[in-house]
């Protein structure tokens, strides 16, 4: 008899319309075989079979509506396929066959002769994830869509992390108002005038809540989709195969995967005083501080002192390097030092807090350096030097997982510790802290957990600065060319010969492109300026992909924008350049 194959759950969509249909009656399918493809406001998504047979009949044509349990087509099923039982008929003692989303992916023999993840272990989950930060929750998701059974513990009652509750995603709402602040203030001398900002800060602060709130909550719901079953607690390794929660049930797990990130460095020996900030407190200020000093001119430091000094705090900033973003290329950096140095009060480099006394009036911080004084009085101080690795919190031990004395935990290419079915991603795992890194990570542990071949083997990692200009590189940087003798040829153009830039005032920024002289590829770049870490994207993929200058430079970029600059850096290198006279080499 021929079995219904139907829409499965496609979230919270009802009626989303075919706009492709794959199959016609006749045709022999097999299971996972794309039957019709829908398309909704927020993206395309192909239907697979759930059945292998013949198609008697399709229920379904192109441009029809449709929502989860409408029938696609009728299938004979081929001979080897198990009847699927009658829905409501089932017998409650039968064994209830596996939903196919639930079904183990293919296996590859499991390495290190551990059960293969999906195989009959006895433990209560296939994966356990702990940490549900970009790493951990990307992890667990794609563990799930891998067909595997997870539990994926958290702390917080949130999901997302640091990233998407006190790091990337607050910060850079805040740095969106700070923006619209300086650029409504830059229209001034170009005929146009706003009066000063009147800054709610409890509605800008919801704002910032809202951003959040969206995106945890959307994980949230996704987790549940998924079947991931989230338990909130603190997680402690008891042996190689049980996490602890406390004030929970121990959970035995086949595989781990430990996404328990990092936290900010405070400085040793300063008073306890909720006047003292780490980058979380930054982020839910209780006011606008009259004045604040920034402890630290790395990414996290100048991003919220770019948020503070447009939002009319006194900011000063201070580094002990001779340098802001120390290890990024100069030139690059250049345009922001200049523009950081307008907006805050001072910024001195090359120097050190030595003290800070906490009186009721105000932080008293000393300081060490030619260009400070020594002392001055703030009425908040944010320490942005650094975040050290959850490594130590979780008793990795107890699981014989090997922690550096920093709290950092090594892994091999497959994000294994070196227990073979335990993994590690994300900030615990090493630099650079980004939470992109963290999210491909994450996706390499969940297929090896699903017993497939995977590796983490980006060229490149971006770096973004979200600045007001910012700073953003990929792949190799100058400093790192010249400090590893890496040979390099470059080419540039700048944002002051871009139509686009000079409209939008952001022509003091510049694109660069760095190539290896003997093959001719991409293997670094760089830009400042606004939006530059969009750049970023194309020159990434050059890198992948093994791109040249011509490849680059032939690719045509649409006219007026910013984008230009990156195919005109590499007309530069390739000698096709029109829109700079380039006296000919
Ligand atoms: P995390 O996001 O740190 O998540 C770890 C999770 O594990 C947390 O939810 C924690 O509660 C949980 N956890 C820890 N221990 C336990 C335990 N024992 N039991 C249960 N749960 C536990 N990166 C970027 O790429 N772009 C940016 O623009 C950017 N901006 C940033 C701005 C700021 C202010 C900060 C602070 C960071 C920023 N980062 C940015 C860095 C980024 O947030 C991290 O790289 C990223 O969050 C790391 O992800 P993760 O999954 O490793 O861990």
């Amino acid at each position: 008899m021929a079995q219904e194959i139907k829409v499965p759950d496609i979230g919270d969509f009802e009626a989303v319309e075919i706009i492709e249909v794959l199959v016609a009656a006749g045709d022999a399918i097999e299971e996972e075989q794309a039957l019709i493809t829908l398309e909704s406001d927020k993206a395309t998504l192909e239907v697979p079979s759930t059945l292998t047979g013949t198609i008697t009949e399709m229920k379904v044509a192109e441009g029809d509506q449709v929502s989860e349990g409408d029938v696609i087509a009728l299938v004979e099923v081929a001979a080897s396929e198990p009847a699927a039982p009658a829905e409501e008929s089932a017998a409650d003692d039968a064994p209830a066959p596996e939903p196919a989303a639930s079904q183990p992916a293919k296996q590859q023999p499991s390495p290190a002769g551990e059960p293969a993840a999906g195989e009959e272990h006895g433990y209560d989950c296939d994966v356990l994830v702990l940490g549900s930060g970009p790493g951990g929750y990307t992890a667990a998701f794609r563990a799930a869509d891998l067909g595997l059974d997870v539990v994926l513990v958290e702390r917080h009652s949130a999901l997302g992390g640091v990233c998407l509750n006190v790091g990337c995603i607050p910060s850079k709402a805040l740095l969106h108002s700070a923006k619209v602040i300086d650029d409504a203030a830059a229209m001034a001398a170009h005929g146009l005038k706003f009066g000063q900002p009147e800054i709610d800060l409890p509605a800008l602060l919801k704002f910032k809540q809202s951003t959040i709130d969206t995106l945890t909550g959307g994980l949230a719901g996704m987790a549940k989709k998924r079947k991931v079953r989230v338990v909130t607690g603190t997680g402690r390794f008891k042996d190689a195969h049980t996490l602890a929660v406390a004030d929970g049930d121990d959970i035995s797990f086949n595989h781990a995967i430990i996404a328990v990130g990092s936290e900010p460095i405070m400085l040793p020996g300063w008073p306890e005083d909720e006047r003292i900030w780490d980058s979380e407190a930054a982020l839910s200020p209780d006011a606008l501080p009259k004045s604040l000093l920034v402890v630290g001119g790395g990414i996290i430091g100048l991003e919220l002192a770019n948020v503070y000094a447009s939002h009319g705090s006194a900011v000063d900033v201070v580094e002990m390097t001779p340098t802001l973003l120390p290890g990024a290329d100069r030139d690059l950096v250049k345009p922001l030092e200049k523009r950081m140095r307008e907006r805050c009060d001072n910024v001195w480099t090359a120097t050190k807090v030595t003290g800070l006394k906490a009186s009721k009036n105000a932080l008293e911080a000393s300081f060490e350096g030619k260009q400070a004084p020594a002392s001055k009085d703030y009425e908040r101080v944010l320490v942005a030097i650094g975040r050290k690795p959850n490594g130590h919190n979780i008793a990795a031990d107890q699981a014989g997982v090997a922690v550096s004395e920093r709290g950092f935990i090594e892994v091999d290419n497959q994000c294994r510790t070196n227990v073979a079915h335990i993994f590690a991603i994300g900030d615990v795992t090493g630099e650079p802290q980004l939470a992109h890194r963290a999210t491909h990570q994450g996706k390499v542990a969940a297929a090896c957990c699903a017993g497939q071949k995977a590796a983490f083997d980006a060229r490149v990692i971006p770096s973004v600065v979200y600045t007001d200009p910012e700073v953003a590189w990929t792949g190799i940087t100058e400093t790192q060319a010249k400090a590893e003798g890496i040979a390099y040829e470059k080419g540039a153009f700048p944002w002051a010969a871009n139509g686009r830039a000079l409209g939008m005032l952001a022509a003091t920024g510049s694109t660069k492109i760095l190539f290896d002289p003997e093959t001719g590829r991409v293997i670094g770049a760089g830009a400042a300026g606004a939006g530059a870490g969009e750049l970023m994207a194309e020159l990434s993929l050059a890198i992948e992909m093994g791109a040249d200058a011509e490849d680059v430079s032939l690719t045509i970029h649409a006219h007026p924008t910013l984008s230009e600059t990156v195919g005109m850096a590499a007309e530069a290198q390739a000698g096709t350049l029109t829109d700079l006279y380039m006296p000919k080499r």
